[in-house]
C-alpha cells in the first residue's frame, strides 16, 4: 500500500461533514456504542497507522482487520470506515473504468435515522467520500475490499426486498 493513497484519502475526509447540523445529536451517536464484538473494518494501511492508539484494539479476522473502539476517539484519529460512515463508495466496474456512487450505507437501516430517513447529504461530503475511494482503488487489497462490500451490500439489499 503506497502510504500516500491512504494519506490523501484521510486528508480529503479531513474538514467535511455529511450533514449541515450534528446528526449523533438526534441518536446519541449510535454508531459510535457498538459492542465489543462491533468494529470496523480498516483498509489496506490503516492497522499500521492507528495501532497503538488509545481506546483502540485491531484484531484480524482471516485477511480482514478490525478496528474496535471504546466509543470515544479524537476525531482526527478516526478509520475511514467511520469518517465515510453513515455512506458508503459503493464501486461500478464498466469498460474498465472504475467509478464509486456514494450511498447509504445500508448496514445501518435499522439503527441509523440518518440512513432509514434518508438526511439530504452536504454535496462537498459526497464530493470527497467519491475522490476517496478512487485513491484506495489504486491499491489491490483495498480494491478487493471495495468490492466485497459492494457485493455484501447487493446481498442485503436482495435479503430487504425478499423480506418485505
Ligand atoms: S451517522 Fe447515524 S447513527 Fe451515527 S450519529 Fe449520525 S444519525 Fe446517529
Ligand atoms: S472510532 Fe470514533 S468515530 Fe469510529 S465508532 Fe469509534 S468512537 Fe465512533
Amino acid at each position: 500500500m503506497s502510504d500516500r493513497n491512504l494519506l490523501e484519502a484521510y486528508s480529503l475526509m479531513r474538514r467535511v461533514t455529511p450533514f449541515g447540523f450534528d446528526c449523533g445529536r438526534l441518536c446519541g451517536a449510535r454508531c459510535c456504542r457498538g459492542g465489543e464484538n462491533d468494529g470496523m473494518v480498516l483498509f489496506n494501511g490503516e492497522a499500521e497507522l492507528l495501532r497503538g492508539i488509545e481506546g483502540f484494539e485491531i484484531k484480524r479476522s482471516g485477511d480482514t482487520e478490525i478496528l474496535i473502539c471504546s466509543g470515544v476517539c479524537d476525531r482526527r484519529t478516526r478509520p475511514l470506515a467511520c469518517r465515510f460512515y453513515p455512506f458508503y463508495p459503493l464501486i461500478r466496474e464498466d469498460a474498465g473504468k472504475t467509478r464509486f456512487d456514494v450511498v447509504y450505507d445500508i448496514r445501518g437501516i435499522s439503527s441509523c435515522p440518518a440512513v432509514s430517513r434518508q438526511f439530504k447529504p452536504n454535496v462537498n461530503f459526497i464530493r470527497a467520500v467519491r475522490k476517496a475511494a478512487l485513491w484506495l482503488a489504486r491499491d489491490e487489497k483495498n480494491l478487493k475490499i471495495l468490492r466485497d462490500t459492494a457485493a455484501l451490500f447487493r446481498d442485503i439489499c436482495e435479503l430487504n426486498e425478499k423480506l418485505l
